[in-house]
């Protein structure tokens, strides 16, 4: 091999070299543009619509019938949060999640499209403490200060509030009436199944929705904090309830204050509505 064909030999490998180099930048950097395009950041699966779901006529839950609310706690989490917007969306289903301030602000991309899909944003505290070990102030921060982030992030301000464990305190109630949030809005839990964040797997999960499931009942979920830990297969069950609550003749709405207390969830002042 002379010189000048081992010079040759190199600048091609160079040249491959570059090449290759560009290639791996352009996609990188093109992934990354794709990822911020949809305005998130998910670490969990995703869900892709199925055939019967683009088959769905587009907003088929104005229709009579009984109606349960879905209500995701705990969240944002970028594990399954993303995965449950996509079902929702390929679904047609509203629903309402009591999102916690400190994920909130972790993930603000996620709050944004949790508002831009038409669900309902509502308070869940700052970071779930047990209310009744809370002083006047720290209570009135974890309110307030969660409000203000969601306001900030959505231009819109929540007017429903969910106690951390469901237990409610009264600096809490206090804090509530001063600002104008309802608050003490519970759940329907009346089988002994487990819940999501027993990591139950998504056969019982299908069996606990299923259940639980009544005209205005509110069914408790979680799109964050332990039900993180569960295997991320658990979180089949949601496509599969809904469908399997539409086969029954359920249709979805989302939870609203109202003036007459949900005997049926444990006395929130709040119904279900389209
Ligand atoms: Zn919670």
């Amino acid at each position: 091999m002379s010189f000048d064909d081992r010079r040759r030999n190199v600048r091609s490998l160079l040249f491959f070299a570059v090449a290759l180099l560009g290639t791996v930048v352009i996609s990188f950097v093109g992934s990354f543009a794709g990822a911020a395009d949809r305005g998130e950041l998910a670490l969990g699966p995703r869900y892709t619509a199925t055939a019967f779901d683009r088959g769905l006529p587009p907003a088929p839950d104005a229709r009579p019938g009984p109606r349960v609310a879905l209500t995701f706690d705990d969240g944002p989490s970028p594990q399954l949060t993303p995965y449950i917007l996509d079902v929702l969306a390929a679904k047609r289903v509203r629903a309402t999640f009591f999102l916690q301030g400190n994920h909130s602000a972790d993930h603000p991309d996620i709050v944004r499209r949790v508002q831009a899909e038409g669900h309902v944003v509502a308070n869940h505290g700052w970071e779930h403490p047990w209310f009744p070990d809370l002083t006047p102030e720290e209570t009135e921060v974890e309110i307030a200060r969660t409000n203000q982030v969601l306001t900030d992030l959505t231009g819109v301000r929540p007017t429903l509030f969910r106690y951390p464990f469901g237990q409610p305190s009264p600096a809490g109630d206090a804090a509530l009436a001063r600002l104008g949030i309802t608050g003490g809005i519970h759940w329907k839990w009346t089988s002994n199944r487990e819940g999501d964040f027993q990591c139950p797997g998504a056969d019982r999960m299908v069996d606990y929705v299923v259940t639980e499931a009544a005209d205005q009942a509110m069914l408790l979920l979680h799109d964050a904090g332990d039900v993180v830990s569960c295997s991320p297969d658990q979180l089949q069950y949601l496509p599969r309830a809904i469908d399997e609550l539409r086969a029954r003749g359920f249709t979805f709405g989302v939870v609203a204050p109202s003036p007459e207390r949900s005997a049926i969830n444990a006395g929130s002042p709040a119904a279900v509505v389209p």
